[in-house]
């Protein structure tokens, strides 16, 4: 091989191996096809495939029409929404749905049930669900406790954990904290954009779009995962690319990424606030 080819091609290939690397970059792309053909009055017209499918397709055989969902409602103050007709309820205020939750152990939580809100209970842990998820779209709605206790992380501090990464649920409403450790933050990794929070005692709502983390089969990260998060209808993280673990290490470090499995349940913190959580549903996403 002519040795200006083999340089040029190693180079090639050593580019290639650094962007694939790269956890940020997606894993795979979409494959796109264009060509020109002329119609019975000679004229150009542009064809385009996505992944072999025309573009503007209308024979459903080859593309299917989106699956028909009823939307649910929102909630609005004491007035509790409804999930969208296809979504895992976790939890809806009923005892029946408390069910769905055990302790980290798959004991039955030790959580309250009051007015139909699921509580936190000091040192009963965190709870979780028995079902496994991946990648998702979470709705859950939390209230810290409407009488004020403690100050920065002491107050009103929960978390939803989704494989383990927590979207932190904390007491904002005038309490400074650091910023990666606010309300909507990504414990230890990415602060929200805004400070969105209501005051204590009211309910307030998380809208979640988690895609998990990627590991080859020895462990390796091969995609990191991605947060969008919503506060109370604010965007808070604007599709993040998660650098990292988030669990605490330490005064100034989170954990690193270690490799798990594709699927784990949902899990609420017990961090000794009695914060409330209401209105669960989640709708597993394609990775
Ligand atoms: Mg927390």
């Amino acid at each position: 091989m002519n040795i200006r080819i083999f340089f040029v091609l190693s180079l090639m290939v050593v580019w290639a191996n650094a962007v694939l690397a790269e956890p940020g970059i997606p894993l795979s792309e979409p494959d796109i096809k264009t060509w020109t053909e002329n119609d019975d009055k000679g004229k150009d017209v542009h064809f385009m495939t996505i992944d072999g499918v025309l573009v503007h397709e209308t024979d459903e055989a080859k593309e299917p029409q989106p699956p028909v969902v009823t939307p649910g409602t929102a909630s609005c103050g004491d007035r509790v929404g409804a999930a969208p007709s296809d979504a895992v309820i976790l939890f809806d205020g009923t005892e029946a749905s408390l069910a769905n939750w055990t302790d980290t152990k798959g004991n039955p939580t030790q959580w309250q049930l009051v007015d139909g809100a699921l509580e936190s209970v000091k040192k009963a842990g965190y709870i979780q669900t028995r079902e496994k998820f991946g990648s998702c779209q979470l709705h859950i709605e939390w209230a810290a406790p409407a009488t004020v206790k403690g100050s920065g992380q002491g107050r009103g501090n929960s978390g939803v954990f989704l494989m383990g990464y927590e979207v932190q649920v904390l007491d904002c409403y005038n309490n400074k904290t650091y910023p990666d450790g606010q309300a909507g933050a990504l414990y230890g990794r990415n602060k929200p954009l805004v400070n969105a929070c209501l005051p204590p005692g009211e309910w307030q709502s998380y809208d979640i779009i988690f895609h998990r983390p990627v590991f080859d089969k020895v462990g390796n990260l091969q995609q990191e995962a991605t947060f969008t998060v919503l506060h109370n209808g604010v965007l808070v993280q604007d599709h993040v690319f998660l650098s990292g673990g988030t669990g605490w290490r330490g005064k100034h470090a989170v954990w690193p990424y270690a490799a798990h499995a594709d699927a784990l349940p949902l899990q609420l913190q017990d961090h000794g606030n009695p914060v409330r959580f209401r209105n669960i549903w989640i709708r597993p996403l394609q990775d």
